[in-house]
Parts: structure tokens; C-alpha cells; sequence
């Protein structure tokens, strides 16, 4: 009996099985395709997503196919701006620029290739999973190379989730459905013109996104109107007023519904879902895998404490009420952009610039005081100009400024479970202007809960389990 079963080896089963594989848990990953899909679709991540790569010891590995994106415009049919949305210079708060361009199929020859660091991580290729039995102790997977048993399984399937069907029912629809024309070209010689910004041309009659990648590639987005299926020869027509087949070789176009869902339930006693299995986002905001990212990251260490027998089954309630608002936000933002991008007419009632959103995790695990919310813990460089990440490792944080004296009690409470202790100069700026004198930090970096004061802090440390 393996820990966990993962069906579908895409991106977010991928981070899902380095995850498991770092907390030391037997993984089998069933994977109907033999090869990564090596079609590009996602272009963009964020600072978060690369800080998990960062947790998983692969942001060298991956940084080095990225490219650091300036932000994106928003212009009108006149090519007047609209609303500009640029990411600032340099690493911020977590450690990382806040916007990074890459190539899917380099990522997920990345994340594949960091499993073979994990003897415990096992991934059958060309396997698919065909039907799912639950009891007691565990779940019986049936797939076409034979029958395997989980303690649980994780439908990491795509839009298109066989788990997600078993678990129930359809999806919520959020209200944005169209077919676009998605273009990837690379050029045969540098064309700075096209610019480093992702571009957004709002126009009624047809709206459309350019989206520098990396190294020479470049990518087109164009709505369709009903009935169009173009050709090449129309592929090219669209793309003239930017580009022609003498500047660049098509590497493919495809036709894509761009769908808005959220799914739910996300969990079924030994059964959950994760990525496009869960939810669905028009990629306005790049925000597409980067939210099942998160989703896994927000999964993967409850379950190894629930294997581990250190919570009940029941902490993976979290999981969904957790996740799902914060999904919610980013699609229904992405949405909104939508509307904005099909018709110029909202456009004058927005503010000229958009910054990036930081929505909080829905209701679940909450310690201690509640005042900094439930956001993403900051990533300082400490004292001896080590990262805090790197610090802490893959577990349960304390987080202090360097004079707070704890209890030789709370010492050993916070060493017997495992957890960092981090008393730092680089914290203190943090946690005064938060109005506290400690944090606990999650496994996924994400703020347990913090203390003002000493009793705060014992119920606190208490609470760290
Ligand atoms: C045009 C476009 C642009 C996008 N841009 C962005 C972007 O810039 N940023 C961003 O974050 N996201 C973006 N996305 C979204 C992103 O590509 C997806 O969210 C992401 O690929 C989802 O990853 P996943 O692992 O959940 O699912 P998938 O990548 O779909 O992987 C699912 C895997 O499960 C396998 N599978 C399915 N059923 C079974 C079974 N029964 N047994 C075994 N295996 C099975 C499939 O073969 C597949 O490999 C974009 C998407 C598109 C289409």
C-alpha cells in the first residue's frame, strides 16, 4: 500500500509528488501519456509559485528557463492605454521577483526530473487510472497496467477529472465561457518592438494578448468569433498587424474554450482533487496552474501529518475551505479582466494601474492571534545571509526578533515536534509593524497565527503541535 496515489502527472501532480516525496511519503504517480505534453499553455508564474519551487530545491533548475516579465497593459481598440499593471523591479517580500515568463514543457521536465531524487516516488507513464474503490483503509485504483492500493488518492486530471466525477458533482460555472486562438510562434531574429510587456488589446471586434516568452518565443491569444476555425493561412491573416511568417516559424495554434469553474467538493474521505481538476481560470491573469500550485502546496503537508498520524483525517477539511475562496478570487478577477479585454467601454471607470492581489485563505487552521490574517508569511534574508526559507526547511516555523527569551519548555516543545525556531534582526522591522512579537509559520509558508504578548505566545506555542 503506497501513501499516495496521484493520477495525472501535469505540473501540479508533479509539484504534489516533490512535495510527498520531500516529507518522505511512498508515492505512486499514474500518468496516461508516455511523455510530457510538450505543447506550451501556461507562460507565466508568480513570486509564490516560485517560492515553492524554491522549498522543493528546484528554483535553480527552473529559474534558469525563466525570464523576469515588466508587467502588462491594457490598450483600447486607438492603442491608448487603458490600465497598466507593472511588477516591480527586483525580489520582493517573498524573495523573489514578483513575475516570471517561462516555457510549460521546460517546467515540467524540471519537476520530473526532480522525482528521481525520491527512491520512495514512483511514476508508471502511459498508465491511466480507470476506476477508484474507497473503504476503510484505503483506496483500490484500478488502472490499464493493474490494481494498486493508496491510503489516499489525489486527482491531479486536468479539466477533464475522472476523480472529480467520482467525487461528485459538476462544477460551479463562473460565469465566463469563449473560444480563443492560442499561438505560439519563435522568431527567426530578435524583434524588440514587440516589447517586454504582455500586452492586452481591448477591442470589441477582437480582442487579443501578446505575451513575450522566453528566449525567442512569443505568444498570441485572439478571441474567435462563433463558427471560426482557422487555417494556417488565416492563423497568419489574424496576426498581421504584428508579425508575419518572414519574422517567425509557427510552432503550433490551437483552439481553446476558456472556461470559469470552480469544483466542489475537493474532497471525499480518502479521495481529493487538485489543479484544473478543482477549478478553472481564463489565463488573463497567468493564474491558471499557479493556483493549483498553491493548492498543493496547501495540501501536501496536511496529508503527511494526517499519514503520519500526528492530526486526524479531518485536517484535510482545510483543504477546500481554505483553498477554494482564495481560487475563487483569482478567477473572478480574471474574469472581470475578461469583460474589460472583449469591451473598452468599462475601462474609464477603472484606475489607470492594477496592482497584484494577495486574497487570504478561507476559514480553516487558525492559532493564536488572528490580526495578520492568513497571507503569505514574508521571506527575509537573516543575519548570516541565509534565507529564511532555507532555514526553516520543510516544516512548522516560530518566527522571533532576537531578544524574545523563550522557556526552556517552549524550546523543547517546538524541538520535539519538529518545528524552527528562528529568532533574527531581520524579522524585527516584520513583526513590529504587525504589532507582534512572534509568528507561526505552515509548512507552505502561509501564517498559522501570531503573539503580542507572552501569554499570547505560550497558547501559541502550545497550539504548534
Ligand atoms: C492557453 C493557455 C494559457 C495558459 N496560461 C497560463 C499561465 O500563464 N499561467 C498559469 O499559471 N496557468 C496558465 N494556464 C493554465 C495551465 O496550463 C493549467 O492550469 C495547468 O496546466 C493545469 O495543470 P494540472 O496539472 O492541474 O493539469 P494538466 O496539465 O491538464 O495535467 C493533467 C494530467 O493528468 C493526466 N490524466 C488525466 N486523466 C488521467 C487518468 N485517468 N489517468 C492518468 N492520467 C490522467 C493527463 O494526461 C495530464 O498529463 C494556461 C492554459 C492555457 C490553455
Amino acid at each position: 500500500m503506497v501513501d499516495v496515489c496521484i493520477v495525472g502527472l501535469g505540473p501540479v501532480g508533479a509539484a504534489l509528488a516533490n512535495l510527498l516525496g520531500l516529507a518522505g511519503r511512498s508515492v505512486l504517480v499514474l500518468e496516461r501519456e508516455e511523455a510530457t505534453y510538450h505543447l506550451p499553455r501556461a507562460v507565466h508564474f508568480d513570486e509564490e509559485v516560485m517560492r515553492l519551487f524554491e522549498t522543493l530545491g528546484l528554483a535553480d533548475a527552473i529559474g534558469q528557463h525563466t525570464h523576469v516579465s515588466p508587467g502588462m497593459r491594457f490598450v483600447d481598440a486607438a492603442g491608448q492605454m487603458l490600465l497598466e499593471w507593472p511588477r516591480p523591479p527586483g525580489l520582493g517580500r517573498m524573495g523573489w521577483n514578483s513575475s516570471y515568463r517561462f516555457h510549460q514543457p521546460d517546467l515540467e521536465r524540471e519537476l520530473r526530473a526532480g522525482l528521481a531524487r525520491f527512491p520512495h516516488v514512483q511514476v508508471l507513464n502511459g498508465v491511466e487510472a480507470t476506476g477508484l474503490a474507497q473503504d476503510a483503509d484505503g483506496v483500490t485504483v484500478t488502472h490499464s497496467g493493474g490494481v494498486v492500493r493508496a491510503r489516499y488518492v489525489v486527482g491531479c486530471d486536468g479539466a477533464r477529472s475522472s476523480v472529480r466525477r467520482t467525487i461528485g458533482e459538476a462544477p460551479e460555472d463562473l460565469g465566463f465561457g469563449e473560444r480563443w486562438l492560442v499561438i505560439d510562434l519563435i522568431l527567426r531574429r530578435p524583434m524588440p518592438e514587440l516589447g517586454d510587456w504582455s500586452v492586452q488589446f481591448c477591442d470589441p471586434a477582437r480582442s487579443a494578448t501578446y505575451v513575450r516568452g522566453t528566449g525567442m518565443r512569443r505568444r498570441w491569444e485572439i478571441r474567435l468569433h462563433a463558427g471560426e476555425a482557422p487555417d494556417e493561412a488565416q492563423v497568419w491573416a489574424l496576426l498581421a498587424r504584428w508579425i508575419g511568417p518572414e519574422h517567425a516559424d509557427l510552432e503550433r495554434f490551437a483552439v481553446y474554450w476558456f472556461a470559469s469553474v470552480l469544483a466542489h467538493p475537493w474532497r471525499d474521505g480518502r479521495l481529493l482533487i487538485a489543479g484544473d481538476a478543482a477549478h478553472q481560470t481564463p489565463p488573463f491573469l497567468g493564474q491558471g496552474m499557479c493556483t493549483g500550485m498553491r493548492d498543493v502546496a496547501n495540501l501536501a503537508w496536511k496529508l503527511d501529518r494526517v499519514l503520519a498520524g500526528l492530526d486526524p483525517a479531518s485536517l484535510l477539511d482545510s483543504y477546500e475551505s481554505e483553498r477554494a475562496e482564495h481560487a475563487r478570487a483569482y478567477i473572478a478577477l480574471a474574469v472581470e479582466l475578461g469583460g474589460l479585454i472583449n469591451t473598452t467601454a468599462s475601462g474609464g471607470a477603472r484606475p489607470a494601474r492594477m496592482s497584484s492581489i494577495q486574497p487570504q485563505l478561507g476559514p480553516g487552521l487558525a492559532a493564536g492571534w488572528d490580526g495578520l490574517g492568513r497571507g503569505v508569511a514574508p521571506q527575509p534574508v537573516l543575519s548570516d545571509g541565509r534565507r529564511l526559507d532555507a532555514v526553516v526547511g520543510y516544516r512548522m516555523a516560530l518566527l522571533t526578533g532576537p531578544d524574545l527569551a523563550l522557556t526552556d519548555g517552549q524550546t523543547r516543545h517546538l524541538a520535539a515536534r519538529d518545528s524552527a525556531l528562528v529568532a533574527d534582526g531581520a524579522l524585527v522591522d516584520w513583526l513590529r509593524e504587525a504589532g507582534c512579537i512572534a509568528v507561526a509559520m505552515r509548512p507552505d509558508r502561509y501564517i498559522l497565527g501570531a503573539a503580542r504578548d507572552g501569554d499570547e505566545l505560550a497558547r501559541l506555542i502550545d497550539q504548534i503541535s
